[in-house]
């Protein structure tokens, strides 16, 4: 999520980036200058933004956004970092990092709401242990619930359009809105607000729950997870998915046929476990993923005549 076009932006001063540093430092918001992406990314690749942010509280991301929409300073919005590949040149935007928007859950009958930080992961586990049935489809699904809900993420059949009661989601002018589901506008990878100006950032999301037995939710969470370990390539630096499924097809399945198992630019290699899964084999750099993306658009044209769609985002 970009806010505000850095194309637009191209004068945009490093006396703000400065400023909006002392600022943070001031008002007890951790700021990092010059810190790479690389280490906030799992394809562990990406060059340094020239500030990042760690907001605590929402309160806080309205001030940032208001702030840098004063100054025309464009921001982009950092989840876990699982579905990002970041060139190796770094951005020049400042990027607000969400993995500490972490207080206050809010339990109430039929929902949940958990804060856009929350690892996704971590929310699964405490609707299970609650004995709340709602997000056991997303066993295995990394990254920040936020990150989750700005994609549409899903698996299992599951996805966050079906279990998204609500959200909270500040506006690029810093205005919040309590949106319902009439204002989420869910398709397959992606979600558009109604009504709200462009780009927003999600701060807590609430997760519809029915009640279930502790131990049956566990069981099934354990299974999924157990049978994405088998299906995907564990410990391995990647970024889930490269590819859309296109309609009524599997990417994996186009990628296998043509032959994309264990290609290879530089350090990114096609997981031989999984045919839409790139992996950083430890050495690769940004622009070899992305040369090797281009290489399996290639080969999935020439192959059966398809055009696939990266679903992981490019900065
Ligand atoms: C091993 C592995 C398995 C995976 N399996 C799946 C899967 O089964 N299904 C699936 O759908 N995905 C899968 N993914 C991809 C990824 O984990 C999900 O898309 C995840 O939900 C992204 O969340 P994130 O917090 O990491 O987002 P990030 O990667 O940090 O961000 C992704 C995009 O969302 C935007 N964004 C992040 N947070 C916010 C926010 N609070 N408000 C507004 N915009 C925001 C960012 O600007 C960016 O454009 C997998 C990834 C890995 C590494």
């Amino acid at each position: 999520m970009l806010l505000a076009t850095a194309e637009s932006q191209a004068d945009w001063s490093r006396a703000a980036v400065d400023d909006l540093a002392r600022w943070a430092t001031d008002v007890d918001v951790r700021a990092k200058r010059e810190e790479r992406l690389k280490r906030h990314t799992s394809f562990g690749v990406g060059g340094p933004c020239p500030l990042m942010l760690f907001p605590e509280h929402h309160q806080r991301v309205v001030e940032i956004v208001r702030w840098s929409a004063q100054r025309q300073l464009p921001l982009r919005i950092l989840g876990g970092g699982t579905n990002l590949l970041v060139r190796d040149e770094g951005i020049r935007e400042v990027v607000v990092n969400t993995t500490r928007l972490l207080s206050g859950i809010d339990e109430s009958v039929g929902r949940i709401r958990f804060p856009a930080g929350t690892a996704t992961a971590r929310a699964l586990h405490h609707t299970v242990e609650s004995g709340r049935d709602g997000l056991v489809w997303a066993s295995g699904l990394p990254g920040t619930l936020g990150g989750a809900a700005a994609g549409n993420a899903g698996c299992w059949g599951g996805d966050m359009a079906s279990c998204t009661e609500s959200m909270i989601v500040i506006d690029a002018n810093g205005g919040v809105h309590d949106l319902g589901k009439s204002d989420l506008d869910w398709t397959y990878r992606n979600l558009n607000v109604r009504g709200v100006v462009s780009p927003w950032i999600i701060v807590a999301v609430s997760i519809s729950t029915t009640d279930s037995d502790p131990g049956a939710l566990r069981a099934r969470y354990e299974d999924l997870q157990e049978q994405k370990r088998d299906r995907q390539p564990v410990g391995a630096r990647n970024s889930g998915c490269i590819f859309r499924n296109p309609p009524g097809q599997a990417a994996g399945a186009i990628l296998d046929a043509a032959g994309c198992k264990g290609l290879r630019v530089g350090g990114a290699v096609v997981s031989d476990r999984h045919a839409n899964f790139v992996i950083n084999d430890g050495s690769a750099t940004a622009a070899d993923i992305s040369a090797l993306i281009e290489a399996l658009i290639i080969r999935a044209r020439e192959a059966v005549d398809v055009e696939l769609l990266a679903e992981v985002q490019r900065w």
